[in-house]
């Protein structure tokens, strides 16, 4: 793939992955529990994907927030970090065990096409589960 396919390919990615966990949140913030359907919402990555590009796409690494704790994470990352460790331990033994299994590297092309045959699975169960709810 070239640069731009490849963009175009993370972009229809990221579309999937914000429905996946829209759906699995259940449209309520993760940190200050309000509903957000009618509010902006916004999928906050755990570790930045900046760096940690094979966690991007990474269910466990993103959780769903309003536009107010979206900021809060970005302006006051050590007290997010304490907030996490409270509320969402076990994530982030999981998440410190995928960092050190991937590390920093870039994901290469055919990792990506996997991912992306994930998330669209892993969006048909989670569109199964909201309706049954
Ligand atoms: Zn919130």
């Amino acid at each position: 793939m070239n640069h731009l396919e490849r963009k175009k390919l993370k972009k229809s990615m990221s579309l999937v992955f914000k429905q996946i966990i829209q759906l699995r949140d259940n449209n309520i913030c993760q940190r200050c529990g309000k509903d957000v359907s009618n509010l902006g919402r916004i999928v906050s990555h755990l570790l930045p994907k900046s760096i940690y590009q094979s966690l991007a796409f990474e269910p466990k690494n993103a959780i769903l927030t309003c536009h107010k704790c979206e900021a809060f994470w970005h302006i006051s990352p050590i007290e997010s970090f304490r907030f996490l460790e409270k509320e969402f331990p076990k994530l982030l033994k999981h998440l410190e065990y995928r960092r050190t299994e991937y590390g920093i590297h870039k994901v290469t092309d055919s990792q990506l096409f996997e991912i992306q045959k994930k998330l669209d699975q892993l969006l048909i169960k989670e569109k199964r589960k909201s309706c049954h709810r």
